[in-house]
């Protein structure tokens, strides 16, 4: 089970590129979905928790 412990604290942000960015919602609008947001643009955004893991397999 994927709890927030296994989430980095930061992601990159996906409008400004900051990494200044901070967990919002371990729960997004789908189980597989995170919200974080941006601290240097203040947007929110949705970061998909397994996706170091989907690049590798691909359905
Ligand atoms: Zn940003």
């Amino acid at each position: 089970m994927i709890t927030a412990e296994n989430l980095p604290r930061s992601v990159k942000c996906p409008f400004c590129e900051s990494e200044n960015t901070e967990l919002h919602s371990a729960f997004g609008t789908t189980l597989a979905l995170v919200q974080y947001v941006c601290n240097e643009c203040n947007t929110p955004f949705e970061w998909i928790k397994w996706e170091k893991e989907r690049k590798k397999k691909p359905v």
